[in-house]
């Protein structure tokens, strides 16, 4: 079995200020161990000032364009000259609120990879899916959409991210055993490609992650850590989460 060493990423969302930065990545910086890559998904504004405090940085999604007349948009290459080193794409929130499709997600991915960025490929059924039984065809597809793209040799420089819809922001967990079958059934689908991949890549769990239930969901045999959203903006908990990742 591959030794994969976990990650526990933040995603602070729309949230967040320069004080936020000293708090957080002073705190992580104590903390460090070189058996987890913790990262930190600040407001693009705010990604330099994360950078300088020497904490791994991303951001929490890109252009899959070039430069160009694209206001508002984020320039892979640019964030990457600013010392990003991850971005997220496809993360529910987007697929949701700006309707980005499973092709969109995918040219944001190749993008990413192009400009030296690792993409972490955010994937999920919302509860409906869920309830049809559709679970599985739903993350297949939205990771087909890449392998189709790219080959799946694209996925050896990324990280997948499994997190429900209807688990994000919501403070309703998948269990252990719900979010490991999952996390199973991809790896044994990324085996049908490439057994290299299966067992290198890392797949992280994310929906409602706190610091009480982070260490029976890590403990899980194919979760390597976590993407957190609102527990990565409270210092004890973000760090307690790490530690539990160790
Ligand atoms: C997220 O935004 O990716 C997330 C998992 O949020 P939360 O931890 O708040 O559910």
């Amino acid at each position: 079995m591959a030794q994969r060493k976990p990650i526990v990423a933040g995603n602070w969302k729309m949230n967040g200020s320069l004080e936020l930065v000293s708090e957080i990545c002073g705190e992580v910086e104590k903390h460090k161990n070189v058996n987890l890559d913790v990262i930190i998904f600040p407001p693009a504004l705010l990604l330099k000032d994360v950078v300088s405090k020497g904490i791994l940085a991303g951001t929490q999604t890109i252009s899959e364009f070039d430069s160009g007349a694209f206001t508002g948009e984020i320039h892979a290459q640019l964030a990457h000259e600013l010392g990003a080193k991850y971005t997220l794409v496809g993360h529910s929130e987007r697929r949701s609120l700006f309707s980005e499709s499973n092709q969109q997600v995918a040219d944001k991915f190749a993008k990413a990879q192009e400009f030296g960025l690792v993409p972490i490929l955010c994937v999920g059924e919302t509860e409906q899916q869920r309830d049809a039984g559709k679970t599985e065809e739903i993350v297949a597809q939205q990771i087909k959409a890449v392998i189709d793209k790219l080959g799946v040799a694209a996925l050896n420089n990324s990280v997948i991210a499994y997190e429900p819809v209807w688990a994000i922001g919501t403070g309703k967990t998948a269990t252990p055993e719900q979010a490991q079958a999952v996390h199973k059934f991809i790896r044994d689908m990324l085996s049908s490609y490439d057994e290299h991949v299966a067992q290198t890549l890392r797949i992280l769990y994310g929906g409602s992650v706190n610091e009480k239930n982070s260490e029976s969901l890590f403990a899980q045999a194919d979760i390597d850590g976590g993407l957190i959203g609102g527990a990565s903006l409270q210092k004890d908990a973000f760090i307690s989460i790490c530690k539990s990742a160790l």
